[in-house]
């Protein structure tokens, strides 16, 4: 490694931020920290309150708190059913979440978080539909499958791994792949082929995507109880290769290493995406700014009924049956003023460790499932490169994983345009995986731009020697509450399904409901939670 030791394998020792602080070494371009409000996130939860003056008060349907995906697919939704008495409150400058993207690049959009979603199968009705809208849908197979536009198909080559000194072809590392790795990585194909041919007496599928049509057959979700470490033990897998490819689709997808993560998600990601066994999974639709593509239909259907700057600082449940309603109190974004608004149901889409500090009655005692919610941070840069680095080995891909780094490697923007030459942004994921999701965000939000900007730029030297000369701009954001952690004993634990359930007049919605963090999971429960509220009018 080197450059002390990679930063102490990222920062992790206060050695390394030293270094980073004297500044002695290598030379930085230009740029910040940028997005993710924590400063107001924090007075929140420190209980800073302003009452909204008398006159600042208003009227509304149904205010959602959030402008995520979840947020803006319940906005959708009520529009769909022709019901526009509505206000969605986002307390960012713009709205998505952690599906935001970045467009101020005169060479391409590019993503802060989420990039991509596999192909929806027919099953999943909503999501064919908003995709048709989008004319991302081009028709339907013999099968009634949809099928995917070419250009919105992720291009080929679509990954490649970095590993002693060259880039090869895929994720799984076949060169120098021993009989024995081989041997295991078939047996593991054909475990996930099992599960993904597994039917319930009901013929739900084990692994189904969105979460909520799976199987909640004891079979299937005993396997919430152990970690995937522990189901690749038990089944003799040792070989180190396939263990890597694993803990890497634990890391990609959830935040977590494959010892932390509960073997029921392991499993979910291989086998919910293959729709029987021996096919391929789902082809991957991305654009170059990533699921920015998707926020940005989501709120352009929406827009005059957004707010954004608006944080949220209270939900306070009034009246009972018939009169039953809900006020919320927002803080505009300079922080000193507030507006109120006297509303029939509220959305709250927003992640749910947020309802003990917004919703009175929880903060005042809040009810025990929401301690079960745990988040991972994760750092991501977008690094603005005035000309591609050179490769040794397999050209440059999408997805260029490096198989020797804590990181999970960066998605070129260009990609998806054809552009092979000339500038270009690299979006480069770094998932904090401590054991202590707190000391993860201590970890993350200690270190500075510097610090950040040295990391990204080592690791990535360690695949390209001339990364920091090409390197004109590098931006970074900080997500302290990235992802929900689907360790073990959470997923099927009966906190979700209480968390999801109504309380009084609010409903949820949120990724983190279903315990994994997708785009078709927040999906999935912005349009159950407008559902239910269309539902109540009856
Ligand atoms: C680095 C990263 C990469 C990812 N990659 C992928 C991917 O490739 N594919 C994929 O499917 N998923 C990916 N995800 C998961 C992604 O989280 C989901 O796809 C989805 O965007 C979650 O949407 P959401 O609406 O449930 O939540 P969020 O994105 O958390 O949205 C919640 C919204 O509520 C707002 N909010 C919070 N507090 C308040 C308040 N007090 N008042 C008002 N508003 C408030 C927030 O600002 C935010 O906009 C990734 C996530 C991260 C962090």
């Amino acid at each position: 490694m080197n450059r002390r030791e990679l930063l102490a394998a990222f920062l992790g020792v206060p050695v390394a931020l030293a270094a980073c602080r004297s500044n002695v070494g290598p030379s930085f371009p230009d740029g910040s920290i940028v997005g993710a409000s924590d400063g107001i996130g924090h007075k929140l939860r420190d209980g800073q309150r302003i009452e909204p003056s008398p006159d600042n008060w208003q009227r509304a349907g149904v205010v959602i708190v959030g402008g995520g995906i979840a947020g803006l697919t319940a906005a959708w939704r009520l529009m769909k059913a022709g019901f526009e008495d509505f206000v969605l409150l986002e307390l960012e400058a713009a709205p998505g979440g952690t599906s935001r993207s970045g467009g101020d690049s005169p060479v391409v959009p590019y993503p802060w978080g989420a990039h991509y979603l596999p192909t929806p199968m027919k099953e999943n009705g909503a999501l064919v539909a908003l995709l048709d809208e989008m004319g991302v849908i081009e028709g339907r197979d013999e099968k009634g499958e949809p099928m995917v536009a070419e250009q919105f198909l992720c291009r080929d080559p679509e990954e490649r791994v970095f590993y002693k000194g060259r880039w090869y072809e895929g994720l799984y590392l076949h060169a120098g792949a021993s009989h024995e790795d081989i041997v295991q990585l078939e047996a593991f194909n054909r475990e996930v082929d099992k599960w993904a041919a597994w039917r319930d007496r009901r013929d739900r599928r084990a692994f189904a995507i969105p979460v909520a049509k799976s199987s909640d057959d004891a079979e299937v979700t005993s396997l919430d109880r152990i970690t995937m470490g522990e189901w690749l033990r038990e089944r003799g897998f040792n070989s180190p290769r396939l263990r890597w490819l694993v803990d890497y689709a634990c890391r990609d997808d959830y935040g977590l290493t494959v010892e932390q993560t509960s073997a029921w998600a392991g499993l979910f990601y291989f086998a919910s995406r293959m729709r029987a066994p021996g096919d391929e999974a789902q082809s991957l639709i991305t654009w170059p700014e990533g699921n920015g593509r998707l926020v940005a239909h989501l709120y352009e259907k929406a827009r005059a009924r957004v707010r954004l700057g608006f944080a949220i600082s209270e939900i306070i449940p009034t009246g009972e049956g018939k009169d039953a309603g809900v006020d919320v109190v927002a803080l505009e974004n300079d922080g000193r003023s507030a507006v109120g608004f006297h509303a029939d149901r509220v959305i709250f889409a927003a992640p749910h460790f947020l309802t003990k500090y917004l919703i009175r009655p929880y903060r005042e005692a809040a009810p025990p499932h929401v301690a079960e919610f745990q988040y991972g941070a994760w750092m991501v840069a977008n690094l603005f490169l005035k000309d591609r680095p050179a490769s040794v080995g397999f050209p440059l891909a999408w997805d260029n994983v490096l198989y020797e780094s804590p990181s999970l490697g960066y998605v070129a923007a260009t990609h998806q345009r054809g552009l092979d030459r000339g500038p270009t942004v690299f979006t480069y994921y770094y998932p904090l995986c401590d054991d202590d999701p707190r000391a993860a965000r201590r970890r993350l939000l200690e270190a500075n731009w510097k610090a950040w900007a040295d990391v990204t730029l080592t690791d990535l030297t360690r695949a390209h020697r001339e990364i920091r000369a090409l390197t004109e701009r590098l931006d970074v954001m900080r997500w302290g509450h990235a992802m929900i952690r689907p360790r073990p004993n959470f997923i099927w634990s009966g906190a979700r399904r209480a968390a999801t359930q109504p309380f009084r007049s609010i409903h949820f919605a949120h990724t983190d409901l279903s315990g994994i963090a997708l785009f078709e999971e927040a999906f999935d429960h912005g349009i159950r939670a407008a559902e239910e509220v269309l539902a109540t009018r009856g």
